[in-house]
């Protein structure tokens, strides 16, 4: 079991990870990607304090160079629930479970909402772990929603198990050849049923289906952690960055405007000496 977890490789988890590094915590540290895209997408960042003038990527590129320099590995996986248990958490990565005693959020704000109805049936028919869950959609009918061509070769493997398989692909260049395979170049806009899943709706059209798998690289924060405080979109935490579940702290974007590199790393810095704090006093 590791000391403490961060989830997210923008400013708010890298300066969440140097500290805890330089601390001396065991810790592990997690991101959807090499490094933040809301980091290389700015073309010039005039706000960075001893950074003038510095562009997207060459801002990413030190932030890359800073944690490697302090020996820091990324795993990059893609988090999709953060579970409280007596004491400590575990996180879901796909198939994979790892524990952590303290958690830090440093999600960035998703810019896509979850799809309605996409909360209330998880693990009702809406699933987010192809490897996880595909077993049990042996010789039925599913939908797949994608964002991501990374995860193609899950949706391969989720025709090879299911009998028919609706691909909704939000992304370009998608390469799916299976036959059982059928794209709607749409998005769904309601996952229907009472229970349990029965369809999938999008704009002009609905499919009738015993599951949907929902792969994207990231989640809302009441997705990912159930029970967790959030108000107008963004997860409340005090100046200690702690949210309202005990060990489980928030950093960054995902905590509220502005919505600021320095101000996520600042936050970052802030929770991960209260992590430390607390696990000290566990
Ligand atoms: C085009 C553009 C220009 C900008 N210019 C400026 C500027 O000039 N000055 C300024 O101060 N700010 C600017 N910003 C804002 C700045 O990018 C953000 O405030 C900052 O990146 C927030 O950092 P963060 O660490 O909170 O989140 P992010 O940088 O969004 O990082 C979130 C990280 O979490 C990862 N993640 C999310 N969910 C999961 C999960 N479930 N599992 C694993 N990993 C996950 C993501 O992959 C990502 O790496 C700009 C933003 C954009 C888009």
């Amino acid at each position: 079991m590791y000391d403490l977890a961060i989830i997210g490789g923008g400013p708010a988890g890298v300066s969440a990870a140097i500290n805890a590094k330089i601390l001396n915590k065991s810790f592990i540290w997690f991101s959807s990607g090499e490094s933040s895209k809301k980091v290389e997408r700015a073309e010039l960042i005039k706000n960075y304090p001893a950074l003038p003038d510095i562009t997207g990527k060459d801002l990413a590129n030190a932030l890359k160079t800073h944690t490697e320099s302090l020996g820091i590995e990324m795993t990059e996986e893609i988090i999709t629930g953060v579970y409280p248990t007596e004491g400590s958490f575990n996180l879901l990565a796909g198939s994979k479970n790892y524990e952590a005693k303290a958690v830090i959020l440093c999600l960035g704000v998703e810019t896509q909402k979850p799809v309605d109805g996409e909360e209330r049936l998880l693990g009702r028919g809406v699933s987010y772990c192809a490897t996880c869950d595909g077993f049990l959609y042996k010789g039925k009918k599913i939908a797949v929603y994608c964002t991501d061509k990374r995860y193609e070769s899950e949706i391969e493997f989720l025709c090879s198990v299911a009998q028919k398989v609706y691909v909704m692909p939000l992304y370009k260049g998608y390469e799916i050849k299976a036959e059982n395979a059928e794209i709607i170049l749409k998005a769904p806009t309601k996952f229907i049923g009472e229970n349990r899943l029965s369809a999938v709706e999008y704009s002009g059209g609905k499919v009738e289906v015993d599951g949907v798998f929902v792969l994207k690289s990231a989640f809302s924060p009441t997705t990912l952690v159930h029970g967790l405080k959030v108000g107008d979109g963004h997860i409340l935490v005090n100046r200690k960055m702690e949210t309202n579940i005990k060990g489980l702290y928030a950093a960054g974007d995902c905590t509220g405007r502005p919505y600021q590199y320095i101000k996520a790393a600042g936050e970052g810095n802030v929770a991960a000496h209260s992590a430390i704090e607390y696990l000290s006093e566990k």
